[in-house]
């Protein structure tokens, strides 16, 4: 018997969308079906005092790859924005990621050579050949001072554990500089939809329909029954029914406030990097969009946690949730007619970017358009 869909998709976050988009423009029929009562998934943007908030936390759109650029600009207008967070450590802000300017503020150096001295002097006590963990690996990249302020407090506070206990390559994600640039990003892409995620993903799906507050886990063989093909992006370990064991994240709180001020803190995103601040970083929306309303909107980020139950954020890619994650992908390549994608079907820290290319690339190959 033919199904009623050729692809049912569940979440309607970035993955899901950009499947979606060109699964239908391949001509296949497609339903989309989230749990929560919005679209867009981690993505979600949502407006108060008419400043565009980031209800699930700060999205900057970044990636070196031209194709992904131009897909997401079908979508959407970028705006001009550069994420440069700065630091703020016991009332000292620093500019990030780790330039010149931070080595400034640090160490009063004034040249590129000053300040690789100074690390190096630094690093020489500890030096690893191969770092086997965040701490090693950030003392390497800039010395012990910019690790104690800049690093250990913020990072442990994120992943709720010793920075001796979190793998290496998370801390390669940030540059390190020698040049004036506070540029967070290398990519020569980079910006944020002026009308919002939430308009560009109703963009994407524009024609398809959708269904809201939908458990598909709840109902799984009715809904399997529907298409012929599935895309799964909700939890792979959910998925199995956890026979391998719960696979952990790391979960975030938001706390968001409007407050009387045209602006609280005259900047996107300030990191709290010391370990006694409750909180990780403080969003203040309207500068991600240089907005000038008269109101503000900040929202306190708390890094928590995570329990069955909560919303997931970031995998923890220890060895132990790797080792699960592995026999759990063994499953999802035995898994017939079903694609497993995004951060929490991949279980994976992917960056929007990676989603949409992700995407692309999958459905290129399944709907062989290519
Ligand atoms: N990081 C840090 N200090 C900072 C910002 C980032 O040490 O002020 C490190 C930290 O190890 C963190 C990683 O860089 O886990 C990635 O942080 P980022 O805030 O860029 O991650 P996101 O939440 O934006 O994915």
């Amino acid at each position: 018997m033919k199904a009623k869909y050729d692809f049912l998709i569940v979440g309607a976050g970035l993955y899901g969308a950009v499947f979606a988009y060109k699964a239908k423009k391949a001509g296949k029929s497609c339903l989309i079906i989230d749990k929560r009562s919005h679209i867009a998934g981690n993505i979600y943007t949502e407006k108060v005092e008419d400043i565009q908030v980031h209800k699930y936390g700060a999205h900057i759109f970044h990636t070196n790859n031209k194709e992904v650029w131009e897909f997401v600009n079908q979508f959407a207008e970028f705006n001009r924005y550069t994420n440069s967070p700065v630091a703020n450590y016991q009332g000292e802000i620093y500019n990030l990621p780790f330039n010149m300017n931070t080595f400034n503020k640090m160490w009063g150096v004034t040249t590129p050579d000053e300040a690789k001295e100074k690390i190096d002097l630094q690093r020489r006590e500890s030096y690893v050949k191969h770092p086997q963990n965040l701490e090693e690996q950030a003392i390497n990249l800039v010395g012990s001072d910019i690790y104690e302020k800049l690093i250990r407090g913020y990072t442990e506070k994120q992943w709720g554990r010793p920075c001796t206990e979190i793998p290496a390559f998370i801390i390669r994600r940030l540059p390190v500089r020698f040049t004036y640039d506070n540029n967070y990003f290398n990519d020569p892409y980079q910006g944020i939809p002026i009308d919002g995620y939430t308009a560009m993903v109703e963009r994407m799906i524009e024609g398809i329909e959708v269904k809201l507050e939908t458990d598909y886990l709840e109902n799984k063989s009715d809904w399997d029954h529907l298409a012929n093909m599935v895309v799964y992006t909700g939890p792979v370990d959910a998925y199995f029914h956890y026979q391998f064991g719960v696979l952990e994240y790391r979960s975030l709180l938001f706390e968001t406030e409007v407050m009387d001020t045209d602006n609280f803190q005259g900047n996107a995103v300030v990191n709290y990097t010391d370990r006694e601040t409750p909180y990780t970083r403080i969003i203040e929306h309207k500068h991600f969009d240089f907005g000038t309303q008269p109101k503000t909107v900040v929202t306190r980020e708390y890094s928590v946690e995570w329990k069955q139950g909560d919303e997931p954020y970031y995998p923890i890619n220890d060895e132990k949730n790797s080792m699960q994650y592995k026999r759990y992908k063994a499953l999802t390549d035995k898994e017939g007619n079903v694609i497993f994608g995004g951060r929490l079907g991949e279980y994976k820290y992917y960056n929007m970017d990676q989603v949409v290319e992700a995407a692309l690339r999958k459905a290129d190959e399944v709907l062989g358009n290519r």
